[in-house]
């Protein structure tokens, strides 16, 4: 199967009530860690690449293993997916390379540092959203700011700051209806990075009642959860155990993310916590056998644990067992159906 179009991944995970998960890659044990639980769990999947992964493995090489994972796995439905576009033309180039979905994160001026203004945001992602439909490619776009920085992308806001650039329900069902965009992503106070919070959140500083509201007055808008890892606390031990420092940190708990699912959540982006399961399991590699000098060694041990980590997160998703009913539908056609719907 080739790559499909995200928003199809969306669609059915809303008419069946899961979310999927959206997973970063910079590399090709990523990308197998990824495919190998995808085909485990029986999940559809959405890769993604922010701007540093695409230039970190190049866009060739990218674009290039993500043809070897559908070919391997042509029973998994996979979408690939831009993360964080800083300008249409990010998401230009990403579309020219192959990726069936792209994020035109207006929320920020082209720095990718400073909030932009709402109108700034509107122009650039109607932008996008013209472009990218008639190619059938899917687009998210995001209203609010969110919190921290990863990738150098971020306007690193945190405490009343961050509080204040929380989305604001109106305003998300204004720029839906005038961007026409096929996923948004809301600011409820999480933030990039692993240290999300500093006690396990409450209601006060994740304010989930900000998607249960977007979802009372846009039921069918696709939602999307930015910097949602759990961070767990025995991934943070691991690394710690063995020589690492990362003080004490929380991330958001599964619960929460199920509870987003049930208000129209249906996407879910992780990183952090893979990228703890990779350096854990490198570090108790060189800890454990100082003699290991072949990167077989270590990353055959780092692939396993970020597929583990994939694995928890696809079942606590519900997207597992849902990858054989996803419907073919290649971007031509999708193309074709945006065009008919204008
Ligand atoms: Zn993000």
């Amino acid at each position: 199967m080739a790559l499909v179009p995200m928003r199809i991944l969306l669609d059915h995970a809303a008419e069946h009530g899961y979310g999927v998960g959206a997973f970063n890659v910079n590399n090709m044990e990523q990308i197998q860690a990824i495919m190998a639980a995808a085909d485990k769990t029986a999940s559809p999947v959405i890769i993604q690449a922010s701007r540093g992964a695409r230039s970190y493995a190049q866009d060739n090489y990218l674009r290039h293993l993500m043809l070897a994972a559908v070919e391997l796995y042509p029973h998994v439905p996979v979408a690939m997916h831009q993360d964080h576009g800083s300008s249409p033309d990010v998401c230009f180039s990403a579309i020219e390379q192959g990726f069936t979905s792209c994020m035109m994160d207006g929320s920020l001026l082209e720095d990718a540092k400073t909030p932009a203004p709402y109108s700034y945001n509107v122009e650039v992602t109607r932008k996008v959203v013209e472009h990218a439909h008639k190619r059938g490619v899917t687009v998210e776009g995001e209203i609010g700011t969110l919190g921290g920085i990863e990738d150098g992308h971020g306007a690193g806001l945190t405490g009343a700051e961050a509080m204040a650039h929380l989305t604001d329900p109106e305003q998300a069902a204004q720029f839906v209806a005038e961007t026409g965009v096929d996923a948004l992503a809301v600011a409820i106070g999480t933030s990039h990075g692993a240290y999300k919070f500093k006690h396990k959140p409450t209601g006060e500083v994740l304010k989930m009642s900000i998607i249960a509201e977007i979802h009372r007055r846009l039921p069918n808008c696709h939602m999307v959860m930015h910097g949602s890892s759990s961070v767990p606390k025995e991934l943070v031990d691991i690394i710690n155990q063995y020589g690492g420092q990362i003080p004490e940190t929380y991330g958001v708990p599964v619960e929460e993310i199920q509870e987003g699912i049930k208000n129209g959540v249906r996407k879910i982006n992780v990183d952090t916590d893979n990228r703890l399961a990779i350096t854990g399991a490198i570090r108790k590699v060189f800890a454990t056998k100082p003699g290991e000098f072949d990167p077989r060694g270590y990353m055959k041990p780092a692939r396993e644990a970020m597929q583990k980590v994939v694995e928890e997160r696809m079942i606590a998703f519900g997207q597992a067992g849902h990858a054989g009913q996803i419907p073919k539908v290649s971007l031509e056609e999708m193309a074709r159906r945006y065009a008919k719907l204008k």
